[in-house]
C-alpha cells in the first residue's frame, strides 16, 4: 500500500517528528557533529546547543536549567527517579497505582521483590480517577510508621487518555513529608505545564510522543533533591547522568517543547474536534461499546472497547491490513493489556487505542468509520 494512504492514529504509542524539528536537528547530524564535552570549536558548539536546549525547555517548564536532565527517554527517567529515591532520599515505601506504565511498574516491582523496600496501590473511583481519600490513608498509614514514602502516579494514563490531578496529589503528599514523582510522558509536550505549580518533586518526558525524535528524554528534579546516576561514566550532565550527550535529538526535543507551547490552543482545539467528531460517530454507529476514555482525559486519546464477536477478534491486523494503524493499548504491552485487565475490559471486550495528533484529518476519520463498518457489521445474506 502507498505509505501516504495509511491513516496513523497511534500518536501515544509515538508520533511523527515535525518538518521544524528536523531542520533544526539536521545541522548537528551533518557539519556540527561535535562532541559537547571536546574543547575545540566543534565541542563548544555542540555544549551550546545543549545548553540553550536545557534553557529552553527549563524556560517552558518554568523550572531551573540545572533541574532538568536529559536521557534516553521516559523509561530511563522513570528507573532512574526510582532508584534515586530509593537510595538517596531513604525511601522505603512505594505507593503506586496498577494502571502506570510498565516503567515504574516493573521498576517498583523489581525493589520490592529484591530488597527491603515495600509497596502498595492506590484504590480506584468508579469514573477512574484515583480515589484521594484512599491515597490520604496510605499516605497517614505510612507517616505513623515512620516510613519515608515515594507515591508515583503518571498525569495521563497512555491507554485509557484518563488524566490524574496532580496538583492535588502533590499537595496531599507535602502534607505526609511523601516524595512525589508524575509520569508526564503522555502531558508534557501536550499541554502548556508549569511544573513548579504543579507541585511535583520529580516529572518525567520522551520527546517522540510530541513530535521530536525518539531516544531521548528527560527527567526534572525539584530544586534541593538530587539523585545518584543510575549509568556510571564521564562527568556528562553534571555526573548525574553519563554518556555523550545526544546533540541533535536535545535540540529537536527543546525545538517540539517550544512548538507545543506556541501552538498549545490552536493543536489542542483542532484535535479535540478531531477526538469529539470521532466519538460522537463511533456512538452513532456501533451499539454496545464503552468510551474509556471520560470527561476528565487526554484531547488526544480515544479508548473503545468493542463487545468481543468472532469480528473483533483481529480487528487491530484487519484495520491494518486496510492501512489503519492503531493499537490496542501500550504499544509495549504486545497485546496483553494489565490497563485493561484491571478495568475489566478484557474477557468481554476487543479495546482499541485511537490516538490523534495534528496531522490528522477529518477526511481520515470518515475514511476509519467506514472502514470499521465494512469488518464489524454483519454481512446480509440473501437467500433469493
Ligand atoms: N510512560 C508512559 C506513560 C508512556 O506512555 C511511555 C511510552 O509509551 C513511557 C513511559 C516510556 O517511554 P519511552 O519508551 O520513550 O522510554
Amino acid at each position: 500500500m502507498n505509505e501516504s494512504k495509511r491513516i496513523y492514529l497511534d500518536n501515544a504509542a509515538t508520533s511523527r517528528v515535525s518538518e521544524e524539528v528536523l531542520d533544526v536537528m539536521l545541522p548537528y547530524l551533518t557539519g556540527l557533529y561535535g562532541n559537547p564535552s571536546s574543547v575545540h570549536y566543534y565541542g563548544r558548539t555542540a555544549r551550546i546547543a545543549v545548553e540553550e536546549a536545557r534553557k529552553t525547555i527549563a524556560r517552558l517548564l518554568n523550572v531551573k536549567p540545572a533541574n532538568v536532565i536529559f536521557t534516553s527517554g521516559a523509561t530511563e527517567s522513570n528507573n532512574m527517579i526510582i532508584a534515586g529515591c530509593i537510595s538517596d532520599l531513604k525511601c522505603n515505601h512505594i505507593i503506586t497505582s496498577p494502571l502506570e506504565h510498565h516503567a515504574v511498574l516493573h521498576s517498583g516491582q523489581h525493589y520490592s521483590s529484591q530488597y527491603n523496600i515495600s509497596l502498595s496501590y492506590v484504590h480506584f473511583n468508579a469514573d477512574g480517577s484515583i480515589d484521594q481519600n484512599n491515597l490520604i490513608k496510605q499516605l497517614e498509614l505510612r507517616a505513623a510508621n515512620e516510613s519515608k514514602c515515594l507515591v508515583s502516579l503518571m498525569h495521563a494514563n497512555n491507554e485509557t487518555g484518563l488524566l490524574t490531578d496532580i496538583e492535588t496529589i502533590s499537595h496531599l503528599c507535602k502534607q505526609t513529608d511523601a516524595v512525589f514523582h508524575s509520569d508526564c510522558v503522555q502531558t508534557i509536550g501536550h499541554y502548556p505545564l508549569d511544573l513548579q505549580a504543579l507541585g511535583v518533586d520529580f516529572a518525567s518526558a520522551s520527546a517522540h510522543k510530541f513530535h521530536g525524535p525518539k531516544g531521548v528524554g528527560f527527567l526534572y528534579v525539584r530544586e534541593g533533591l538530587q539523585l545518584s546516576p543510575m549509568i556510571y561514566g564521564g562527568s556528562q550532565e553534571k555526573g548525574f547522568r553519563a554518556g555523550t550527550e545526544n546533540v541533535a535529538s536535545i535540540v529537536g526535543m527543546a525545538k517540539a517543547l517550544q512548538l507545543c507551547y506556541q501552538n498549545f490552543k490552536k493543536d489542542q482545539q483542532y484535535i479535540s474536534g478531531l477526538k469529539d467528531y470521532f466519538c460522537n460517530q463511533l456512538k452513532e454507529n456501533f451499539a454496545g461499546i464503552l468510551i474509556n476514555s471520560g470527561n476528565f482525559s487526554l484531547y488526544s486519546v480515544l479508548s473503545v472497547s468493542f463487545p468481543k464477536t468472532d469480528r473483533t477478534e483481529f480487528l487491530i491486523l484487519n484495520l491494518d491490513q486496510k492501512g489503519i494503524c492503531v493499537s490496542g493499548g501500550s504499544a509495549c504491552s504486545e497485546g496483553d493489556s494489565h490497563v485493561m485487565r484491571y478495568l475489566k475490559r478484557a474477557d468481554h471486550y476487543t479495546t482499541l487505542r485511537f490516538s490523534f495528533s495534528k496531522y490528522n484529518t477529518f477526511e481520515e476519520i470518515n475514511q476509519v468509520i467506514s472502514i470499521l463498518k465494512e469488518i464489524l457489521e454483519p454481512v446480509s445474506v440473501s437467500y433469493l
